[in-house]
């Protein structure tokens, strides 16, 4: 096993990577190109594969306790009916039957907190500006002029990563889909005790808990020209996009102010053929399979990265052989993961079969649910 490692990115991914390495043992420090270390003001779905991976990381009780843990979906047609719920789950199924949601702030100061906690040595405003490999080290230099040797560096710096950049200039440019996706925070109805999805609109919506008394709502929109929404405009359109729907959704539009905490993303995707190391640099993540939002599973899959790292890296003396079994493990089931999901999302843009994008979702996530 190596005994000294650099994390570049501190998202999801990378603190997952940083707290599975240190589990084994591993000297860590991790370098985030942000000095405030922030995590924007959104919420995210957890599916079942995101629950097991914080219960393998040790987070899960403290994720239960500040966002929201529950079960199934329910579908409402478009003026709120409820017109399907899966049945209910037994109290004592796994993380992986369940669904939830969370801040994703929330998910952040407990991640951080716990990479701190740790040991992890944190350095913020800081970012690697070169490598220079030799045998059995990584000499990496700094933005503020520092270098440092490691037996392996884990590149989680997301989907414009500049590690991919600057490893594998040919890789594709992430690609818009065509459609931008919407999230607000309001207050949680009663009614909303798992996640909902309203059919038939013109625009795709659904709403999730995120805490005891919160839930967060996302709407993707049919977006081809890519437009640049003005911070001055996005309430309004956002209160645009919610008229077409009742049930709750009415006191939802209503109370849309600046604690909505409006979010605009256009989604992009990129999936790296491979291989996703170039000696002992490493890349993991939305660095390497960075998705759209329609399996809500991106964040799972860039933990269930950080610990299938580790466990390979403890399995294989020879860190090439690690490498080489991390990335078998993990291509095909973040292939399954892009591809499907901006497949649905074509599906949505064209009209297409509603009943196929179902099919796709459910079978993806079944598949899901099996051991990473
Ligand atoms: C609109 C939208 C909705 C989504 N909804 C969900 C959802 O509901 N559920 C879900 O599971 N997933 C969702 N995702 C996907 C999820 O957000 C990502 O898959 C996940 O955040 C990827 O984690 P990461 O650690 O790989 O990258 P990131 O979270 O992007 O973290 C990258 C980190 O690297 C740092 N960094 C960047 N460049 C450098 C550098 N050069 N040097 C040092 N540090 C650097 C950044 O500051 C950042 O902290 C959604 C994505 C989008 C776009």
């Amino acid at each position: 096993m190596i005994s000294k490692a650099l994390v570049v990115g501190g998202g999801v991914g990378g603190m997952s990577a940083a707290l599975a390495l240190v589990r084994r043992g591993v000297e860590v420090e991790l370098v985030d190109a942000d000095p405030q270390w922030r995590a924007y003001g959104a919420g995210i779905s957890v599916t079942g594969l995101s629950l097991r991976a914080f219960d393998d990381l040790g987070i899960l009780d403290e994720v239960r306790q500040r966002g929201f843990v529950g079960a199934g979906i329910r579908l409402r047609g478009i003026d709120g009916t409820p017109m399907f719920e899966t049945p209910p789950v037994p109290d004592a199924a796994p993380p992986v039957a369940r669904s939830g949601g969370i801040m994703r702030p929330v998910l952040h100061e407990i991640m951080s907190r716990r990479t701190r906690e740790a040991g992890v040595e944190v350095t913020l405003g800081v970012r690697p500006t070169g490598f220079q490999q030799s045998d059995g080290a990584v000499e990496a230099t700094f933005s503020d002029g520092r270098s440092e040797s490691y037996e392996l560096v884990v590149a989680a710096d997301g989907i414009f990563s500049e590690t991919r950049a600057s490893l594998f200039p040919d890789a594709p440019a992430p690609q818009f889909t065509g459609q931008g996706c919407w999230r607000i925070v309001a207050e949680r109805p009663a009614e909303v005790d798992r996640p909902e999805m309203f059919l038939g609109g013109p625009v795709k919506l659904g709403f999730n808990p995120v805490s005891a008394d919160r839930m967060y709502a996302f709407i993707l929109e049919h977006v081809p020209d890519n437009p640049w929404f003005a911070p001055e405009e996005q309430l309004a359109h956002v209160a645009e996009l919610l008229a077409p729907f009742g049930g709750y959704v009415p006191s939802v539009r209503a109370g849309l102010g600046l604690d909505s905490l409006v979010n605009y993303r256009p989604l992009e995707w990129v999936l790296l053929q491979g291989p996703w190391h170039q000696g002992r640099i490493v890349l993991i993540g939305d660095a390497v399979h960075a998705t759209t939002p329609h399996m809500a599973s991106g964040a799972g899959m860039a933990v269930e990265d950080g610990l299938v790292l580790a466990e390979e890296l403890a399995a294989n003396d020879d860190v090439a052989a690690a490498l080489d079994a991390f990335t078998a493990r993990r291509f095909e089931r973040a292939r399954m993961v892009v591809e499907n999901s901006v497949r649905i999302g074509e599906i949505e843009m064209s009209g297409g079969n509603q009943m196929d994008a179902n099919a796709m979702l459910g079978d993806t996530m079944h598949k899901l649910q099996q051991p990473y």
